[in-house]
């Protein structure tokens, strides 16, 4: 069997539904992962925001908007009158439950609640469209499978005996909702933004699929940031090492969590394009394809911290005192260099930013800066590729970079600079390193 994740753009209108229909032709068992509808995510955030900050009547108005789009979008895409009414009646029924969420939720399970609408809609449409059509299939419910544990990871014992259980108990064509999940306490929760990806990983890996496919608009991924960078060109293939690090580092296509579900379980990974099905895409697998530089890809929003110890040289136990402040923020960290005296470190994440540096303060003097970008060139073996790094640093020579992480491990070559140079530093890195 093997699960197919569509994402927003490709069931953003009537249109690419019945696209997504026509790809689903040949795959009576597959189970099929859903995105919300383009752009819905963004206006039930707008709407969360909206009641969070007591402006109930912005968000009964853009709840309103919503509707109405909803519902010329069906209106639209089915034609069968029993299933349309049977389908406007769930619609209205999710829409006056949006309005009253404000009412019955506390704030925090507010938002995550209302967020969870988005891919509980786009799969309630498109099993009804699939049925007026004459295609059977069954609606499953994420929130029934997928729940994380108190660590936040996803529980993948339950996972993998909740969801066999119920695809061997629905055989045949079967929709689920990506990014949507229940948490430790039972309470809706989700992937994080783009959570849809790493859903079907999860999916895949828990029934053991002989493939996942992300359906997207794009024709695989690509070897620079196709957003920054024009004449960046699909990869026809990736070893999972590789993709790890590129979704990991900003290639948005893919979630940065859902490579490592297929590459523990060993399943390939296929991405596509929904509008180009024809075109070939990037398969992903254990493989690979050879060494040298694959592609370029930034991860923004990183802050750098510099911490200076008061002595001539690095005491034992300073860096240890240092990962203890990140661990007990529980804030990740990206790179790391250290000189005589100093050690700099990158963090993605600034929610605990000042608790960090009054305790950083405590072992040194301490220096932050925001706004900063990770630019990761990523392939196999590259440290066994000599005078690489110099001609990617040539490239870079009108850029200032802060920060250079080569040897940590095998698959990358990171730099860190101003966010405001990073589009000139991939598109000089693009000219070096693929077109001359
Ligand atoms: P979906 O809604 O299908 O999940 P996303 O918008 O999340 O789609 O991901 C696809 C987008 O990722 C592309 O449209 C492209 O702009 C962006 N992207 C960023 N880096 C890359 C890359 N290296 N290769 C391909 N696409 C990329
Ligand atoms: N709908 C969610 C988002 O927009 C999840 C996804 O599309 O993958 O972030
Ligand atoms: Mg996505």
């Amino acid at each position: 069997m093997r699960v197919l994740k569509f994402g927003g753009t490709s069931v953003g209108s009537p249109e690419s539904m019945r696209g997504v229909a026509n790809i689903l032709k040949n795959e009576a068992e597959s189970l099929v992962v859903l995105s919300a509808i383009s752009g819905t995510t963004n206006r039930l955030a707008e709407i969360a925001e909206y009641f969070r900050s007591n402006q109930e009547h912005l968000a009964l108005k853009e709840i309103d908007v919503l509707e109405g789009e909803y519902k010329i979008f069906i209106d639209e895409l089915i034609q069968d009158a029993v299933i349309l009414k049977d389908l406007t009646a769930i619609l209205d029924a999710r829409f006056i439950d949006l309005k009253r969420a404000f009412v019955k939720l506390q704030p925090a399970e507010l938002e995550r609640s209302i967020l969870a609408q988005g891919e509980l809609m786009s799969t309630s449409i498109f099993h009804r469209y699939l049925k007026s059509i004459g295609v059977e299939n069954h609606l499953l419910n994420a929130l029934d499978v997928l729940r994380l544990k108190s660590d936040l990871e996803p529980d993948s014992e339950f996972l993998k005996s909740a969801l066999s259980q119920e695809v061997n108990a629905k055989p045949g064509l079967k929709i689920i909702q990506g990014y949507i999940c229940r948490n430790a306490f039972g309470e809706i929760d989700n992937l994080k933004r783009g959570g849809s990806d790493y859903s079907a990983s999860l999916f895949g890996a828990a029934l053991s699929a002989e493939e996942i496919q992300i359906w997207t608009d794009i024709d695989g991924m690509h070897n620079n940031d196709p957003r920054y960078v024009t004449g960046t060109k699909s990869i026809e293939r990736l070893s999972f090492n590789e993709a790890a690090e590129l979704a990991y580092f900003g290639a948005k296509i893919l979630h940065p969590s859902s490579v490592h579900p297929a590459h523990v379980a060993n399943i390939p990974v296929i991405l596509k394009n929904t509008q180009r099905p024809e075109a070939k895409g990037t398969r992903i697998d254990m493989m690979g394809s050879g060494t040298g530089i694959k592609a370029i890809a930034a991860k923004d929003g990183i802050t750098a911290i510099k911490v200076k110890s008061g002595r001539m040289l690095l005491a034992y136990g300073f860096l240890k005192k240092i990962f203890e402040v990140f661990d007990w923020y529980k804030t990740s960290i990206d790179m790391i260099t250290t000189s005589e005296v100093a050690v700099s470190l990158t963090i993605d994440q600034n929610d605990q930013i000042e608790h960090i540096r009054a305790d950083l303060e405590k072992i040194g003097s301490v220096e932050i800066d925001e706004n900063q970008s990770i630019i990761c060139l990523v392939g196999d073996e590259l440290q066994e590729l000599p005078g690489l790094a110099v001609n990617a640093f040539s490239a870079l020579k009108e850029v200032n970079i802060r920060m250079i992480s080569f040897g940590g491990s095998k698959h990358n070559i990171s730099v860190l600079v101003d966010s405001k140079d990073k589009v000139k530093a991939l598109q000089a890195l693009h000219e070096n390193l693929f077109q001359s």
